[in-house]
């Protein structure tokens, strides 16, 4: 494969957080319905409103699921104003499949990438097994996209370490290793207590990494969202938040208040600790993420930077 070029346009988000810029990200899934399609876009438009630094588009685990990523990715760099930012992982591919995929997204314009191992298929907890001419790590990947072309790349961090590693000593030393790769910066796992993410950052630093770290935020506006988050992550729910969700399970507007207070209050903790951004998951609705970053009132962002 041919190293490609990045046009010279946009300034990338690694350059962006590097001049000090934070960074307001906003996160969407593939949907599976046209009716779900609609809604996405919707989304997508109200957040072009608030002239975000990126959008992400999540990896499913199955084929259709993954064209989808890459068929909306694609759109939201030709369509929108939109700077798309296409997660990718090692489930189920060979390397050779993951250098067509990262080719296609550079014929496309696109020159971001989320870079991540993912999980095994069917039981996200159950042992990993990387396809046999595929690849084992992220890092690996970290290696792969930058070897393929001129692509700025962001990896996962996990305020509450990684549900598989064995202790933080190799946690810490694996995720700087992906940042001496080539990775840019770091999204997170979703947490609900900033202290998780104050640790980290500590242990990062005591490991000599000053990497910028996105804290990702996720709006807990349901009772019933809370099971799912235990699937999706191993984030430790606040007791206090959980009560309150559940004594508002028959008021949607009053669970909806109490999820978006709490989220405001730990995104202002964050950013008043220096965080370099805030990565918001809209879930394809941006009304909680929007209504967070509204209550924020962070001053204008300015319009990505030309270089
Ligand atoms: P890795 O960095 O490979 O780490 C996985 C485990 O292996 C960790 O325990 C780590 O410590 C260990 N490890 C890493 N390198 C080494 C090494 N060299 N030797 C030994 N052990 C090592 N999943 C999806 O399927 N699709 C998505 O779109 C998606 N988006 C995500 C976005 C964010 C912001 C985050 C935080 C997670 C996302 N995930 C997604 C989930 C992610 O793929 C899983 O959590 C996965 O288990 C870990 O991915 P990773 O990239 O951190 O893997």
């Amino acid at each position: 494969m041919t190293t490609l070029q990045a046009p010279a346009a946009r300034r990338s988000i690694t350059d962006t957080l590097a001049t000090g810029q934070r960074s307001y990200s906003f996160e969407f899934f593939p949907p599976k319905t046209e009716r779900g399609e609609r809604t996405l876009w919707q989304a997508l438009r109200r957040v072009e409103a608030v002239n975000p630094t990126f959008v992400s588009v999540t990896y499913g685990a199955g084929g259709s699921s993954r064209e989808r990523t890459a068929a909306i990715t694609e759109r939201i760099a030709e369509e929108t104003t939109l700077r798309p930012v296409a997660h990718l992982t090692a489930v189920g591919h060979s390397l050779a499949e993951l250098r067509h995929i990262i080719g296609r997204y550079a014929d496309a314009g696109i020159r971001d990438v989320l870079a991540l191992r993912g999980d095994p298929p069917g039981n996200p907890r159950g042992p990993w097994v990387p396809h046999p001419d595929g690849l084992q790590h992220a890092i690996d990947l970290v290696q792969l996209v930058r070897r393929c072309g001129d692509f700025d790349i962001g990896v996962a961090a996990f305020p509450e370490r990684h549900p598989r590693s064995a202790d933080w000593e190799s946690e810490i030393r694996h995720l700087t290793a992906k940042f001496r790769a080539g990775a840019g910066y770091a999204i997170t796992q979703m947490f609900f207590s900033a202290d998780h993410y104050f640790r980290l950052r500590d242990r990062l630093a005591a490991a000599g990494c000053h990497a910028p770290v996105i804290p990702e935020i996720m709006p807990a506006v349901r009772f019933e969202q809370i099971t799912r988050f235990a699937e999706l992550s191993d984030a430790t729910f606040p007791d206090q938040l959980a009560r309150s969700l559940e004594a508002a399970r028959n008021d949607p507007q009053a669970a909806h208040r109490i999820g978006v207070d709490h989220a405001t209050e730990l995104a202002q903790q964050l950013l008043d600790a220096e965080a370099p951004g805030l990565h918001y998951i809209t879930l394809n609705h941006s009304t909680a993420a929007l209504d967070i970053h509204r209550a924020l009132r962070l001053p204008a962002h300015p319009a990505q930077p030309l270089s």
